[in-house]
């Protein structure tokens, strides 16, 4: 079912616009101290002649919006799609400025984005139009101006061409130029999973704080790309039941819930997520009407309109993509009880993670390399105390599994999780003082506000 809504409530920027008024205005903020924080910093369009392989010349059209450098670099997302639009990008721009606030990481936002259509590209077309767009950008990004990650249809191996196009213009190798980078070229572990990690810790807060259990819920996830597919199967793992899921080619359904492990095997080799036996065939869109407790949009903005939104059954909405829910959308699913667990917030796993990964390129080190083995002796040190005093013996699996000092991974899990936890934690507190009348949506903007208000009492205006 193709989604109606009015030409205005899909105006990205328009509708991050509304948000943050509401936000200001219950922090009383000047007008014009409102204005500023509201506006980018700045706008780039870029134009990128391509040789295409049939030998033709095109033009293709990038952007690059830094919204806030206040709190830092900014930091946010390449995005290669034909629907790419500078209000959309601007728009993505301010809610990483939100977000990272949200999370407390020293990131201003940004956003990029080029008008293609990654799936009727070449490789060497797209290798192409990154380094270009690089190129041109060159003066703009960097470890402390901005710092791209990869988003809708760019990967780790675009950000590894942005990170050598970078490199070979200022004569060395600049990891912390970009996040989201393959293993090898300084990316982090446990960051493809980021974003649904991050997801699944946000409901797992939310179900605590209703007294819910997760093996109760029942889940849809509308997109199965890198967020969608990884929060079906942290989701899984954890014990939720996935009853529904789709990608743009369509949905399955199956109430008793799907073998999600059988899922991926499918989709791995299908390239799809229609086709798994066991399941009924669903819409693209169908999904999001369909009976559960928690629906996770993963896939694009503007998917729940105030013309759709009464067709949804859910309890919880998990905005695992940036901006699918529209303002009259979320008014009208507030009004009805239902809890929106906000993109700022809900998303912020994976921008989380890359500070975690910038880190990292910076000081040269990964995490836990210094510290691993002297953990690991000190359990074993203690383990041997307790065997001693208690005269009983742990098997080598026991010793093994006690005394494990904290991998790269873990202990990006680790901060991840504690970021996640103390900034719901804020939220719900943001929210009581306002004896519960505001969403967590305006809690999160509330918050975020409020820190970037407080960094520029100090700096001031400049000039
Ligand atoms: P992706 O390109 O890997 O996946 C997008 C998925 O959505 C694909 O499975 C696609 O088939 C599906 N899709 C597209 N249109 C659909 C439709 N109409 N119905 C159902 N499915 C549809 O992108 P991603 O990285 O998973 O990002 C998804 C969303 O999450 C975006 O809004 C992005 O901005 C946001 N996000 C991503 C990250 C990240 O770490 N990747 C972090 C924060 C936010």
């Amino acid at each position: 079912m193709a989604i109606i809504a009015a030409e205005k409530e899909l105006l990205v920027y328009e509708n991050m616009g509304v948000r943050f008024d509401r936000a200001a205005s219950k922090l009383g903020l000047d007008k014009g101290f409102q204005h500023v924080l509201r506006t980018p910093t700045k706008e780039i369009t870029i134009y990128i002649p391509v040789v295409m392989d049939n030998g033709a010349i095109e033009v293709f059209v990038g952007y690059r919006v830094q919204h806030s450098l206040v709190r830092g670099p900014g930091k946010g997302g390449i995005r290669f799609s034909p629907d790419v639009t500078l209000d959309e990008i601007r728009a993505l721009a301010s809610w990483m400025t939100w977000k990272c606030a949200v999370v407390n990481i020293p990131f201003g936002g940004a956003k990029g984005g080029v008008i293609c259509d990654p799936e009727k590209l070449s490789r060497r077309e797209l290798e192409a139009i990154t380094r270009r767009y690089t190129a041109e950008l060159l003066a703009d990004l960097g470890p402390e101006r901005d710092v791209p990650a990869p988003d809708l249809g760019t990967d780790e191996q675009v950000m590894a061409w942005v990170m050598d196009t970078y490199s070979m213009h200022v004569r060395q190798a600049t990891t912390a130029v970009v996040t989201g980078k393959p293993i090898e070229l300084g990316g982090s572990r446990g960051r493809r999973e980021a974003t649904g990690r991050g997801c699944l810790i946000a409901c797992d807060r939310a179900l605590r704080k209703l007294g819910r259990k997760r093996t109760q819920q029942h889940v849809v996830i509308q997109g199965f790309g890198n967020v969608g597919s990884v929060t079906t199967k942290l989701m899984h793992e954890a014990g939720y039941k996935i009853v529904g899921v789709s990608d743009v080619h369509g949905g399955l359904y199956n109430p008793k819930g799907i073998d999600v492990p059988k899922l991926l095997e499918h989709v791995q080799q299908a390239q799809q997520v229609p086709g798994l036996a066991g399941c009924d065939a669903v819409g693209a869109d169908e999904v999001l009407y369909l009976e559960c407790d928690i629906l996770v949009p993963a896939a694009l903005e503007n998917q729940i309109t105030e013309e759709n939104a009464p067709r949804i059954k859910a309890k919880i909405i998990g905005e695992a993509a940036n901006g699918p829910t529209t303002q009259e959308a979320a008014d009208l699913l507030f009004q009805r009880g239902c809890l929106i667990l906000p993109d700022t917030y809900l998303n912020a796993g994976g921008v989380t993670v890359s500070y975690f990964e910038w880190v990292k390129n910076l000081s040269h080190v990964r995490f836990g390399r210094m510290e691993k083995r002297f953990e690991q002796g000190a359990y074993l040190r203690l383990l041997g105390a307790v065997e001693k005093v208690t005269g009983k013996h742990f098997t080598d699996a026991e010793m093994s599994e006690i005394a494990r000092g904290a991998s790269e991974e873990d202990l990006v899990n680790s901060g991840l999780e504690e970021t996640m936890v103390t900034a719901y934690q804020q939220l719900i507190d943001i929210r009581e003082v306002h004896q519960r009348e505001i969403t967590l949506r305006t809690a999160a903007f509330i918050n975020a506000i409020d820190k970037i208000a407080a960094s520029y009492e100090h700096l001031g205006i400049f000039p």
